[in-house]
């Protein structure tokens, strides 16, 4: 498992940097968000010892029973890419570096409250549902950019950027592109989109993070 995590992670990277290079963009200029979701432990600790350290969970309580383990050995970044409950808040705020999927005034009031709370400030992004899906996390469209604003107001410096997942069945160009632009527009210099079938379009479309799981430590 180890060998095939390792090569894995070099591919991707490898694949990374030649999306960059076509884009005309800095291979550096693209962080890499490795998705550990219904992974075990040693899966984890594999990639950390193939210098991976940024990581991806999109449950709270799962990220929390393995992160704070491995935080003790290694120097790592979490990031929690999931649809949050904003009872789930202050979990988040204890274990996070970054929260990828702040997405509605109620749950901005809970992060606010947590960071008071816990003393500490993770990095936050905006969740937009870019395709308007009911059963998918983020703000809408419409509403984005009000929220952006509130929350630039609110978290000031710690709002860096923002997020989507597009439909499935969908070209995810349009999608990319308008999140993208959405995030220039306010100033904002993280782009968090393409997941592993499409992180080599998400780069062509300006992505300075993409989330990559089942092609770093196979399918679920
Ligand atoms: C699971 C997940 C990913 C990674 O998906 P893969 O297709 O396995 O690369 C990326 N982003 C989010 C929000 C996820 O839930």
């Amino acid at each position: 498992m180890n060998d095939t995590i390792a090569e894995n992670l070099l591919r991707i990277k490898d694949r990374i940097a030649n999306a960059a290079i076509a884009a005309g963009r800095s291979p550096g200029d693209i962080g890499l968000v490795a998705v550990s979701k219904t992974k075990p432990i040693e899966a984890v600790a594999a990639a950390l010892a193939a210098g991976q350290t940024v990581f991806g969970e999109n449950r709270v309580q799962e990220a929390g029973s393995k992160f704070p383990a491995l935080r003790k050995q290694y120097d790592l970044s979490l990031h929690i890419i999931g649809g949050l409950q904003t009872n789930k808040a202050r979990d988040a705020v204890r274990i996070a570096d970054v929260i990828e999927s702040l997405d509605r005034p109620k749950l901005a009031d809970a992060i606010e409250a947590a960071i008071a709370r816990e003393g500490r400030t993770p990095q936050l992004l905006v969740e937009v549902n870019t395709g308007s899906e009911p059963q998918k996390s983020g703000i809408g469209r419409a509403e984005a950019d009000d929220f952006i604003v509130a929350c630039k107001a609110r978290f000031g410096p710690a709002l860096i950027g923002l997020m989507c997942v597009p439909p499935h069945d969908e070209d995810p160009r349009p999608h990319f592109t308008w999140l993208a632009d959405r995030a220039a527009r306010h100033g904002l210099t993280t782009v968090s989109m393409g997941m592993s079938a499409d992180f080599e379009i998400a780069i062509a479309c300006g992505a300075t993070l993409v989330r990559v799981g089942s092609a770093i430590f196979g399918s679920r």
